[in-house]
């Protein structure tokens, strides 16, 4: 798969407008005349085989105890963040993935520097960390409604700089080097989708009892503020997409096919980790052969 349509490259100044929610390639060029049906049902199997490779690679990042892989998920209401993370990561063992969804902040969390309660749950080496919501959020829903940044007690020189925002996105990305530079591999996903789309899926968890719990007024309050969260994501991906920690903006109209996307792009990177299982040393050889003699003395 090409991810290039997806990628931000470092330094852009990109309109999501540009960015089609219901966009579909990097399947087989014959796969795109297939019915719906049997485009999905393709594309079932193509994850399928994803998630499988993606839990043979977790086994060795473990293993190897080296790198930390950080997947960032940010989107508007019911793009469907959560759906994603449960099928890409359903191949891992559970002991090597650890999943922070970060809500409003407590008040022990407003008591710190806004990056603190992030900090504290970086994945450690060997495991894959899935941030469903982050620190962009500190430029986004805190951008979009100013009365939660007063919240943030900030000494008034620093609440009222006009350039709060880009100094934020600075703070971020040399969080994000020194993060790297520690051996964490950061990978951020946008999952695009429409607002017609959400409009839909909003009536079905109104209309599918099984779905109620999912309902919230708060959701259909924060779409009013639809451009304004659209102005400030392509501020955060102009000013955050990186070599070492690019976005990607996937296009999340049809969930089989985000899904997809965000599955191939982990594997890729995992991939240009070239992970490996520890090599064992002479010594350690030689212990193994005592434990075999000793297991076989017993009686
Ligand atoms: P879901 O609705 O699928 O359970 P969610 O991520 O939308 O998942 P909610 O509890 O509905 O979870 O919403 C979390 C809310 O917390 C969002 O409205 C988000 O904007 C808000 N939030 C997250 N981080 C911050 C932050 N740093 N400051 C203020 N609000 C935040
Ligand atoms: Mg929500």
């Amino acid at each position: 798969m090409n991810f290039d349509p997806f990628l931000v490259k470092p330094n852009s100044s990109i309109k999501l407008k540009h960015y089609d929610p219901r966009f579909i390639s990097g399947l087989e060029t014959q796969d795109l005349h297939l019915s719906k049906d049997e485009l999905k049902a393709r594309s079932d199997e193509l994850l399928l085989q994803g998630v499988k490779r993606l839990g043979e690679l977790q086994d060795k990042l473990y293993a190897q105890n080296t790198y930390a892989l950080l997947c960032i998920f940010q989107a508007m209401d019911a793009a469907g963040k959560d759906g994603t993370i449960k099928h890409v990561m359903s191949g891992i063992n559970p002991q090597g993935c650890q999943v922070f969804s970060f809500k409003q902040p407590s008040a022990e969390d407003l008591d710190h520097d806004y990056l603190w309660r992030y900090a504290r749950n970086m994945p450690e080496r060997g495991r894959i960390g899935i941030f469903n919501r982050s620190y962009y959020e500190e430029s986004l829903v805190v951008r979009v409604h100013p009365e939660l940044l007063d919240r943030q007690q900030l000494p008034d020189r620093l609440r009222h700089s006009k350039n709060i925002w880009q100094q934020r996105f600075e703070e971020i990305n040399n969080f994000e080097k020194y993060l790297t530079n520690n051996g964490v591999v950061i990978l951020k996903f946008f999952l695009n989708v429409s607002k017609e789309e959400q409009k839909k899926r909003f009536l079905k968890r109104l209309d599918e009892p099984e779905k109620n719990w999912k309902f919230s007024a708060n959701d259909v309050r924060e779409r009013q503020y639809w451009d304004d969260y659209m102005n400030a994501f392509e501020d955060v991906f102009n000013h955050t997409s990186t070599e070492h920690a690019p976005w990607y903006i996937v296009p999340a109209d049809r969930k089989w096919y985000a899904r997809l996307v965000v599955a191939a792009v982990i594997q890729q990177t995992m991939e240009q980790l070239n992970l490996a299982y520890p090599e064992i040393t002479q010594a350690q050889r030689q212990a193994l052969v005592q434990a075999r003699q000793m297991l076989e003395a017993e009686h």
